[in-house]
This record gives structure tokens, C-alpha cells and sequence, in this order.
């Protein structure tokens, strides 16, 4: 298959942040190609379902770029799932593992409402499956989650049988 024409933009920077890792730097194609890249995100989801989702929920730092800017254009609300220790009025927190060690991440309490979980990257999709998990115990209703980049395409990650939706999709 075709791979997406905003690929070109990013930079596969080796050995960051350790040795061995490749990592995929979305930078220059948010510096030359923001508009386009948030337009793509926005055609993963049909105008019906954008009309049934409620909020876009953030994951820190990069899914707040993506979540913030879909948020604005489509005229929803903002929700953020934040690393430890940022948050006032903590509802719950989940742990989760990563390669080496484990992360953490915050929320306060949900109402209920409908909303996509975003994110620049997905990988293993333990980052992703921990926020979606969150999401529906401080009480949202998670109905759909995307990324610009995903390196999970083959590992098939799958979250309540919803699958992760993204416009750039790479496999090794
Ligand atoms: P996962 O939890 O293994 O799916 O990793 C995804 C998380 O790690 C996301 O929050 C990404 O922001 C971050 N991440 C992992 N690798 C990269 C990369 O190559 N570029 C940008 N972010 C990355």
C-alpha cells in the first residue's frame, strides 16, 4: 500500500532517546504541515461519528496537539490524561509498563461523555490501552481512539474490539 504523503515530513532520528531506537520525529511535519496533518486526522472519523462524539481526550504532551486542534475544528471538548502529579482533583490514576520500568498517568473525574482518546504515536499500545482504560473508569465513554503515526499496524492492538485508527502507518 501507498504510504500516506505527509510521511515524507517526519524524521527518523536514530538513537533517541537511547541507544538502539529509532525514534520518529514529528516536528518538521507539524512546523510545515500542521493544517494538512490535523485535516487527516480528521478524515479517520465520518461526519455522523464526529457528530456522536462529544469530547477529544489528550494524552501528554503530543495527543494534546492533535486532541486541542480536532477539538476546536469539530467544536468539542478538551479532556486531558496527564503524567503524574500535574493534575488538582485527582479521580484515579493507572500504571502501566513500559520496555524499562512503568509510567503513570492522571485524570480527573469523566461524566459520562462520549470520547476519542488520541495520541502522536502508537507502538506497543500499552500508552494508549492504559488512557483508554482510565478514561472509562473516572466515567467517559470511550468510542474511539487515533494517532498520526501507528507501529503497531501488524501487531494488531485492539482496545474493547475498537481498533486504533492513524494516518501514517509503518511496520518493520
Ligand atoms: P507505546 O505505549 O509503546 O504504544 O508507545 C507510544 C508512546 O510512546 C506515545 O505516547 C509516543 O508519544 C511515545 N513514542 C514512542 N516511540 C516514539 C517515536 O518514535 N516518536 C514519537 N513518540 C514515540
Amino acid at each position: 500500500m501507498a504510504q500516506h504523503p505527509l510521511a515524507q515530513y517526519l524524521e527518523a532520528v536514530p538513537d533517541f532517546p537511547k541507544p538502539g531506537i529509532v525514534f520518529s520525529d514529528i516536528s518538521p511535519l507539524l512546523k510545515s504541515h500542521f493544517t494538512e496533518t490535523i485535516d487527516a486526522m480528521s478524515a479517520l472519523f465520518t461526519e455522523a461519528e464526529w457528530a456522536e462524539i462529544d469530547c477529544l481526550a489528550g494524552i501528554e504532551s503530543r495527543g494534546f496537539i492533535f486532541a486541542a486542534a480536532l477539538a476546536y475544528k469539530y467544536n468539542k471538548g478538551f479532556i486531558k490524561v496527564r503524567k503524574p502529579g500535574k493534575l488538582p482533583n485527582v479521580a484515579a490514576s493507572i500504571e502501566y509498563g513500559l520496555e524499562y520500568g512503568s509510567d503513570k498517568l492522571e485524570m480527573q473525574k469523566g461524566d459520562g461523555s462520549k470520547i476519542v482518546l488520541l495520541d502522536d504515536l502508537i507502538a506497543t499500545g500499552g500508552s494508549m490501552g492504559a488512557a483508554a482504560s482510565l478514561c472509562e473508569q473516572v466515567g467517559y465513554d470511550v468510542v474511539g481512539m487515533a494517532c498520526l503515526i501507528d507501529l503497531a499496524s501488524l501487531n494488531s492492538f485492539t482496545y474493547n474490539d475498537m481498533t486504533v485508527r492513524s494516518v501514517i502507518q509503518f511496520s518493520d
